[in-house]
């Protein structure tokens, strides 16, 4: 038989960026009995959550759940608003960037890829892995397609991959200036709820999230938030989409249902969630992810390792890039990490495969549970024969226990 309990005693220390630590109180909504999903009490669970949801995103329009991980949303968003052989102008902020440009080219989707272009001696060809989008780059290509057609842009929110964070509101001022219709799909699976997010104010058509970053759900169900235009949009374009297909779900939403199964307990569980984050005010979840941001960045500081993210501004609240000496192997420091202090870390991804590992900061935590993330890595670190110029663990500190660190 296997043994599920894997981690003997204690807590076992997820500090992914995602999946994140799921409260006692959201295991517990989970853990209600299943009930009929065409029943009346479903409906008021549906209608809750619907409603709930709208208070995350910032939207008075639908939000379409799928019981399915992020890429299902990913995949939802693209089909059902555009067209085979359409183009799409992507931005390359890094690996899961990358992963959503796949998706669309297999898709059919023809797709331009954009990256900032500069030097950068730890990373070659990996420039813009460590920096937010340009939003001028954005507004430039736009410009040049007089013809416009190019049908949207699409960009990730909270590059989980490299720890940083772009500016979405540029990014719509870009295409509002070059005077351009397409569409702006943003990927904030890991920024909703960590990260100020505002999907109608911000002017974007379709938002794609999901359930196990900042929501602190366990993986399964994912979400496309989408505005008046991406709607009429859908009406007309082509790519096959049935699944994901918006309209019949909006539909039997009205009533709180859904045209086939839903994932009943996740919705028990995102209930519970929606009240936990709406009780303590988005604000303070987002003061508290900044404050957890800046303290695990002032340890890596200390320690004098480079952080993947170079733009102070572009910092993500939701996790840290840790940047390995050369010649380090940031996977075999992990596996240290987790086998002797029962800690997991995020593993660099793509190009950055060895050369770094994430420490994920989100949802279910609080300052011990950093400080003590942070004595692990040094520990860890240590342990594999890294220099380090001084005391993660004295910095997260003094960050957490000054002055200022009273905003929960
Ligand atoms: C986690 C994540 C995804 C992928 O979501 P899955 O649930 O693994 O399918 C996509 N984009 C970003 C930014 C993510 O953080």
């Amino acid at each position: 038989m296997l043994k599920l309990d894997f981690h003997g005693s204690g807590r076992h220390f997820l500090q992914i960026p995602g999946p994140s630590p799921v409260p006692d109180r959201i295991l517990r909504a989970i853990s209600l009995p299943t009930i009929d999903h065409r029943g009346p009490e479903f409906a008021a669970l549906g209608m809750k959550v619907l409603a709930g949801l709208k208070q995350i995103f910032k939207t008075q329009q639908p939000i379409i759940v799928y019981p399915a991980s992020g890429t299902g949303a990913w995949e939802a968003a693209l089909t059902n608003t555009l067209s085979a052989q359409d183009h799409v102008i992507m931005y390359e902020t890094g690996h899961f960037a990358s992963l959503w440009q796949k998706m669309a080219t297999r898709l059919g989707i023809h797709t331009e890829f954009i990256a900032g272009q500069g030097d950068d001696a730890e990373f070659p060809n990996a420039f813009s892995w460590r920096r937010g989008v340009q939003a001028e780059l954005v507004e430039e290509r736009l410009r040049r397609d007089s013809q416009h057609r190019i049908k949207a842009v699409c960009v990730v929110h909270n590059e989980t991959s490299t720890g940083v964070t772009s500016d979405i509101p540029a990014v719509r001022r870009a295409i509002d200036a070059a005077k351009h219709p397409a569409l702006l799909m943003v990927d904030s699976i890991s920024g909703l709820a960590c990260v100020d997010y505002r999907h109608d104010e911000w002017g974007v058509d379709v938002t794609v999230s999901g359930s196990q970053k900042g929501l602190m759900l366990p993986p399964g169900i994912s979400f496309n938030a989408v505005s008046a235009r991406a709607l009429e949009t859908s009406k007309t374009t082509r790519l096959p989409r049935s699944f994901f297909a918006w309209d019949d779900i909006i539909e039997m939403n009205r009533g709180g249902y859904w045209p086939y199964t839903p994932n009943t307990n996740l919705l028990y569980g995102l209930s519970e969630a929606l009240d936990m984050l709406l009780e303590q005010g988005l604000d303070a979840v987002f003061t508290r992810h900044e404050r957890w941001a800046r303290g695990v960045r002032a340890a890596v500081q200390a320690w004098g390792l480079p952080i993947q993210c170079v733009e102070a501004r572009a910092c993500s609240p939701v996790l840290t890039g840790v940047v390995m000496p050369t010649g380090v192997d940031a996977d075999v420091v992990r596996k240290l990490i987790y086998e002797r202090f029962d800690l997991s870390l995020g593993t660099g991804l793509g190009k950055l495969k060895g050369r770094m590992f994430r420490i994920g900061h989100l949802g279910d935590s609080n300052d011990l549970t950093l400080v003590a993330t942070i004595a692990g890595c040094e520990m860890g670190l240590k342990a594999s024969g890294v220099h380090l110029a001084g005391s993660g663990v004295q910095a997260v500190m003094n960050v957490f226990g000054g002055a200022d660190s009273r905003t929960h």
